[in-house]
């Protein structure tokens, strides 16, 4: 258990020690980023403003934001005290009045945060959370001291985020299962992948019903500081890298089906697969021959 979710690690290695240093390493980096705890350098940052922090937090924090910026701020990490608002952090859930909303609203801003060396700075007011892409930095900081130690196959499951390094022992690809949103103990089809990091966001996972009858989900449109309510119920990404699949599955989900498929075409650097809310599994054109549908009620679509 790390980062608010359940992990595994399988690996195999020379090292009989290495899953346990790679859980060492995951649980640092969770003590770091915690959005609470006294170490956290997170935490910290939240509540004084000013930080000389760890270079993992800053290395994370370094390329989240220029992420920020490529995504036209689709991803945010400092919407976090809306994602407090509305209860998503307390579990008090609520539909926060639209002056408390735009008042949060005017402290956000990833371009706000200051990355000086080691010296990370937020203006009064402001908080973030780098929940949207922990996940995949501690992918790939497993992947990286993985290859240093010489191990060849491994398949890191940090709670929805997949590292499938190399091949199976018997030397096939990695099977990883996209998660059916009705029921997320099955799967509604799988990818077959060797050094790919798959990560998926979904509606589904953490979401609460209002007393207006509607659905709000985890994941906020750093526009408007509401839960983001588009035609997708989940996003998963396929990439080299597990920060770049960690941050597109959050800022697809924001962009919605089109918007998705717009910067799938411009940047050339990832492959996607979109449940929507129709009950359309959309499956870029990278990812044909690798996605195989289970379950015949969705309907399947190859994007371009
Ligand atoms: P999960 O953590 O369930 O895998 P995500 O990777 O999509 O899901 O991250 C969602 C988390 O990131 C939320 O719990 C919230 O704390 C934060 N968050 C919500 N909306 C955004 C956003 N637009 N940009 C950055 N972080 C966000
Ligand atoms: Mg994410």
């Amino acid at each position: 258990m790390a980062m608010d979710t359940y992990m595994s690690l399988r690996v195999s290695s020379p090292d009989p020690g290495e899953a346990a240093v790679l859980r060492g390493e995951i649980e640092r980096l969770d003590r770091l980023f915690s959005p609470d705890g006294e170490n956290s350098d997170v935490a910290r940052l939240n509540s004084s403003g000013k930080i000389t922090a760890d270079g993992s937090t800053v290395e994370l924090l370094s390329r989240t934001l220029a992420l920020c910026a490529e995504l036209d701020g689709a991803l945010d990490p400092t919407v976090f005290p809306l994602v407090k608002e509305w209860g998503f952090i307390d579990k008090n859930y609520r539909i926060p009045d639209r002056a408390t909303i735009d008042s949060l609203l005017s402290r956000t801003g990833y371009s706000a945060v200051g990355i000086d060396g080691s010296q990370i700075t937020l203006p009064e007011g402001f908080a973030l959370d780098l929940g949207a892409v922990a996940k995949g930095y501690a992918a790939d900081r497993c992947a990286a001291m993985l290859r240093d130690s010489g191990a060849e196959s491994a398949l890191l499951n940090l709670g929805g985020t997949v590292a499938a390094i190399g091949k199976k022992n018997g030397g096939a690809d990695w099977t990883v299962g996209i998660a059916d949103p009705e029921n997320s103990a099955d799967y509604i089809g799988y990818l077959s992948c060797s050094d790919r990091t798959v990560a998926t966001s979904g509606s589904y996972e953490r979401y609460f019903v209002g007393d207006d009858g509607k659905t709000y989900c985890h994941i906020l449109d750093p526009a408007t500081g509401a839960p983001v309510q588009g035609d997708i119920v989940s996003v998963t990404v396929v990439s080299d890298s597990g920060l770049l699949s960690d941050a597109l599955s959050t800022a697809l989900f924001v962009k919605g089906a089109d918007g998705a498929n717009k910067l799938y075409r411009e940047r050339g650097d990832f492959e996607y697969v979109i449940l929507t809310k129709d009950g359309v599994a959309l499956v870029s054109e990278g990812l044909t021959d690798s996605f195989t549908l289970k379950n015949s009620s969705w309907r399947l679509e190859a994007v371009k």
